[in-house]
């Protein structure tokens, strides 16, 4: 789960992190408010979406010569027309696709004189097992070519969960960022607060970009980005109530209402599936028989009727869907429960592309029946290579 900036800068502010202040807005009004709260002269107005690279991104409705979603504000009045402009308007990044977002707030905050721009981010390090810790001195706008051209202007440093953040580590970051005397003490203990918010929040991801050096000597996070383990969350209310489903993908967010583990992919062969493995493996036998599956999509266990009903709708949501192939499992829940389910869905949400179904397991004969006697044209499959063949040729044949 992704938070805007304002809020993870909120957190991290708790953990004595050193941040301009700030306040959110959600109109123009509120963001003259918040300017009149800050001390000026120079004041910052800030798209707040779930995207980065802001700073270089363009407004859809302002044309090319528009300033971008991060603009520096030289009075009160320039925060208001900045805001105005920005309010309502989509903002397209390099990280937010050609459709760009809608920007619905704004956060106004300090500006800071920049001495230099630095990068640090914190990320869950699969390969190591560890928690990784990426250290740029050339931080700022330009991170992503600095990753590609550069690569040795970034270092690595990483930190065994296990033994904790030590001093070393503190001193090898502010080491990698070529920072001297005090600056270098505060960025040792920046590390050791990030790496505790990191550890105590669940993050999976924590990024600074830029951390800056100001002209008179403080280090502070100007931007930053913080995602969380979405397993975590239950044991952060607090954090789970910054979530702005606005910002999510809609089919994502009702499959979530339901439980369900739904991911969008490029192909046109919906797949509804019991347990993430059968997912993997239904998914990897459409492309064996030479087609794309839409969708990741995992009923789990209990597949009752409702759930069963809700991805169907979600799977035909998306115009790209040319034909389902359900393939599950009757393990605690029974096969004929399943085939009512589906029966009953399919009903439901008057079914307009080929359906294929392939059940397995307990009271599966009762199932198929049920399937057969439905009057609805499914086409029963009897295992997973017949189902991915039939799936793929009913395609073909509507095609
Ligand atoms: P993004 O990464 O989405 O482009 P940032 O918040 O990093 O957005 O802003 C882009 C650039 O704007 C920063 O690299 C920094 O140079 C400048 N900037 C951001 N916030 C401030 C601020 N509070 N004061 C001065 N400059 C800022
Ligand atoms: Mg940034």
């Amino acid at each position: 789960m992704n938070i805007h900036e304002y809020q993870a800068k909120e957190l991290l502010a708790k953990y004595g992190i050193g941040i301009p202040a700030g306040h959110a807005a959600t109109t123009v009004e509120e963001a003259v408010e918040a300017a009149g709260k800050l001390p000026g002269p120079l004041y910052v107005v800030k798209a707040q979406i779930h995207a980065g690279g802001r700073g270089k991104g363009k407004f859809a409705e302002l044309g090319p010569d528009a300033k971008g979603g991060v603009r520096l504000a030289h009075s009160v009045d320039d925060v208001r027309s900045d805001a105005g402009e920005m309010l309502g308007n989509t903002l397209v990044t390099i990280q937010t696709g050609d459709e760009g977002k809608q920007v619905n707030r704004l956060y106004v905050t300090d500006g800071v004189d920049i001495e230099s721009e630095y990068y640090l981010a914190m990320l869950v390090d699969r390969a190591s097992g560890q928690v990784a810790m990426v250290a740029s001195t050339e931080g700022g706008m330009d991170i992503e070519d600095v990753a590609h051209n550069t690569p040795e202007k970034i270092t690595t440093i990483t930190i065994d969960p296990a033994q904790g953040f030590m001093p070393h580590h503190g001193r090898a970051v502010a080491f990698a960022l070529e920072l001297d005397g005090a600056l270098n003490k505060a960025c040792q203990k920046l590390a050791k607060q990030l790496y505790t918010a990191f550890m105590d929040l669940d993050c999976e991801m924590l990024e600074i970009n830029p951390l800056v050096e100001t002209k008179d000597g403080q280090l502070l996070v100007l931007d930053t980005k913080m995602s969380f383990d979405g397993n975590a969350l239950y044991r952060h209310p607090d954090v789970e109530a910054l979530r702005d489903e606005t910002e999510e993908d809609p089919a994502e967010v009702e499959a979530s209402e339901y439980d369900l583990a739904y991911i969008k992919l490029d192909g046109n062969i919906g797949c509804m599936v019991n347990g993430a493995g059968l997912a993997m493996a239904t998914m990897d036998i459409i492309k064996l028989n030479g087609a794309f599956p839409a969708n990741f999509l995992d009923v789990g266990g209990g597949a009752t009727t409702e759930k069963v009903t809700a991805a169907f709708k979600i799977i035909l949501k998306d115009p790209a869907v040319e034909g389902i192939l359900v393939n599950i499992f009757g393990g605690i829940m029974k096969c004929d429960i399943i085939a009512q389910g589906i029966v009953e869905a399919a009903k439901e949400v008057n079914l307009s592309v080929p359906l294929v179904v392939r059940l397995e397991g307990t009271n599966v004969q009762k199932g198929k029946d049920i399937l057969a006697n439905s009057g609805l044209p499914i086409v029963a499959a009897d295992d997973l290579g017949d189902a991915a063949k039939k799936i793929v040729a009913e395609v073909k044949q509507a095609a």
